[in-house]
């Protein structure tokens, strides 16, 4: 069965580590795992859903693909899909608001000791996925900006260990300030650009809306700026 998996999806893939136990949480049409699967990536894996229609759009896809022996399709909120003894040692959150996120890895927080990655992948606030892991004891090791149909994507990678955030790298994430990649640098002059034409509409008499979005290019500035 071929799936129309996403280049998003795909990018997210890269970072799940080969022979992974995954939980891919809100996992739709089970597309990501399935592709790990039929690629050998990894052995095993649990797809799981809160809502029925993509429930059972996850375990049709996994059936067509005659996958019902390496991904168990799970119908339930966030990491109550988690048993002890599944063995997970990969959880994959993608497609949903930073905050939904955040909110998911809190409800189920007692559930992370052993885990080894986490490969998480917010649509918007990532500044909140930052900010939970760095108060939950997760190390921040890979990030990745890319963009597909015009919308600029996150993906953020971590494991167990100590790394406390200022609202600066929460912001603009601690591994795309070291590595200034494309990506990371298109995103942010896309949204430099934005906020500049934001500003040139803000009347002069408007000096409180126009010290704020200044410090917001500010900060922008900073973060993109070329320090070699
Ligand atoms: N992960 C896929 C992707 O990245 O393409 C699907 C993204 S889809 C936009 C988000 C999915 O997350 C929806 O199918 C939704 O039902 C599911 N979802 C939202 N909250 C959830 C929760 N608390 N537990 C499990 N699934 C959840």
């Amino acid at each position: 069965m071929e799936t129309n998996i996403s280049q998003r999806l795909l990018d997210v893939a890269d970072f799940i580590p080969q022979g992974a136990k995954l939980l891919d949480v809100g996992s739709d049409h089970a597309y990501l795992p399935i592709h790990l699967l039929q690629e050998g990536l990894i052995s095993q894996a649990i797809a799981s859903e809160v809502v029925q229609g993509p429930y059972r759009s996850a375990l049709e896809n996994v059936t067509a693909a005659g996958l019902n022996q390496k991904i168990q399709v799970r119908l339930a909120d966030g990491l109550e899909a988690l048993e002890p003894s599944d063995g997970v040692t990969t959880i994959a959150i993608c497609g949903m608001g930073g905050r939904l996120i955040a909110d998911i890895l809190t409800a189920g927080q007692e559930k992370l000791s052993g885990l080894e990655r986490l490969v998480l992948q917010p649509n918007n606030r990532e500044d909140d996925v930052r900010a939970w892991l760095s108060d939950h004891g997760f190390k921040i090791i890979a990030e990745k900006v890319m963009s597909e149909k015009g919308k600029f994507y996150e993906i953020i990678v971590a494991q167990p260990g100590q790394q406390v955030l200022n609202d600066f790298e929460k912001r603009f994430g601690p591994r795309h300030l070291e590595e200034k990649s494309a990506g990371f640098l298109t995103k942010w002059q896309r949204e430099l650009e934005k906020l500049q034409v934001a500003l040139s509409k803000i009347p002069e008499a408007n000096q409180a809306d126009r010290q704020a979005l200044e410090e917001r290019i500010q900060a922008i500035k900073e973060a993109i700026q070329d320090e070699g």
